[in-house]
């Protein structure tokens, strides 16, 4: 469907994305996922050829689209763009504003009741026909965002590219417009390359993970095996709140606070970085270690936060923090022993 073939970019002399390869094929969501500034919008740039690479190639269909000599102007790509900010046109109804999407010059060969027809059929999809007459501002963001996905849809779009769609939505509504959006691009089939910086956005939104770090990819793969088998720490710390220790391997054993820990494929290092997720340290008041103490608890409804300090021979006097489900609370000063859940752990060795 579209592939990028070793493309680089950048805004003057600046680098923003360097050897991206990859492709979307139809019927697959693949999500973008990285911290802010790492290139994720410039590559949805320059997919739907606002900007045009220094390096590489860009193809479409088995046509090339871009690449350093020449592009394809945006219009004549097919593709359809779902902005942060939505960029609907505030005079305008929503059918108009579907409408004009389809008025680009490569739909001249359309009549206006096919492209009537055409702006019914996106309404329709996105569940909006009620509100055809209505202006922007008088629908709620999230029926605003559809409106947008509505008119990205219109022009029956090979691929469509969604730039942090949600970010503008309050937190309540969020699940709910994920959920909606990802039931609407399901049935329609076509290629889909969403961007975000929220992990969870992206495993719930995504058949397939790309995660970058300072404009390149640097893991790919399923969701759930890039969640459970992240290739560095960059990724393993991408998955929501880390304790982060540096340690040594020796034998296939890397050193913990709370014993040794069997890692595979590490030669010994004095250099070696261990990452335990917060729900990977499991927390047993009545065990026979005195392994840490509860310096606070903070609940937060689902599950909560406990604040721990323990002391490590390797580094003297350490903080770390728990995460538990439910209502859960420890006092101040309760002495507790640690386990570890050994699927939320992960080692690297650390280059140089
Ligand atoms: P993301 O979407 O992941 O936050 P961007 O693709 O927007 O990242 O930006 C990648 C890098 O390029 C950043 O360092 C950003 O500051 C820079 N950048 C983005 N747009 C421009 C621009 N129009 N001119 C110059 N630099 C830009
Ligand atoms: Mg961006």
């Amino acid at each position: 469907m579209i592939e990028f073939k070793q493309i680089s970019h950048q805004y003057g002399h600046v680098p923003s994305v360097q050897n991206i390869d990859f492709t979307v094929n139809s019927h697959e969501v693949v999500g973008l996922l990285g911290p802010s500034g790492c290139g994720k919008s410039t590559i949805l740039r320059l997919a739907a050829g606002l900007e045009t690479p220094s390096a590489g190639e860009i193809w479409l269909n088995g046509a090339k689209i871009a690449d350093a000599t020449s592009t394809m102007r945006p219009e004549d790509r097919g593709i359809g763009m779902v902005f942060q900010d939505y960029a609907l046109f505030p005079h305008m109804n929503i059918m108009d504003n579907i409408l004009f999407a389809l008025n680009s010059h490569n739909n001249a060969n359309l009549s206006s009741v096919i492209r009537h027809q055409m702006a019914l059929d996106a309404l329709e999809q996105t569940h909006l026909t009620d509100y055809r007459d209505a202006l922007p501002h008088q629908l709620s963001g999230g029926q605003q965002q559809r409106v947008a996905l509505a008119r990205a849809l219109a022009p029956n779009p090979g691929l469509i590219l969604l730039d942090e769609p949600f970010s503008g939505l309050d937190n309540r509504l969020k699940e709910q417009i994920r959920d909606d959006m990802l039931h609407v691009l399901h049935e329609i089939g076509t290629a889909v390359l969403i961007v975000t910086h929220d992990s969870e956005e992206a495993m719930f939104m995504a058949d397939r993970l790309m995660v970058m770090e300072n404009g390149s990819i640097i893991q790919t793969g399923a969701p759930v095996d890039v969640f459970c088998r992240p290739d560095n720490a960059f990724v393993a710390e991408f998955f929501g709140e880390v304790n982060r220790f540096e340690t040594s391997v020796t034998s296939g054993m890397a050193d913990t606070p709370f014993g040794l820990f069997p890692v595979e494929n590490i030669d010994d290092t004095d250099n070696a970085i261990m990452i335990i997720r917060n729900d990977g340290l499991i927390i047993d008041p009545r065990g026979e270690t005195a392994d840490a103490v509860v310096v606070e608890t903070i609940m937060l409804g689902r599950y909560s936060i406990v604040h721990l300090e323990l002391y490590w021979e390797r580094i003297g006097a350490m903080h770390i923090h728990a995460r538990v489900p439910g209502i859960t609370w420890y006092d101040e000063g309760t002495e507790v022993s640690i386990k570890l859940d050994s699927s939320q752990v992960f080692v690297f060795s650390q280059q140089g």
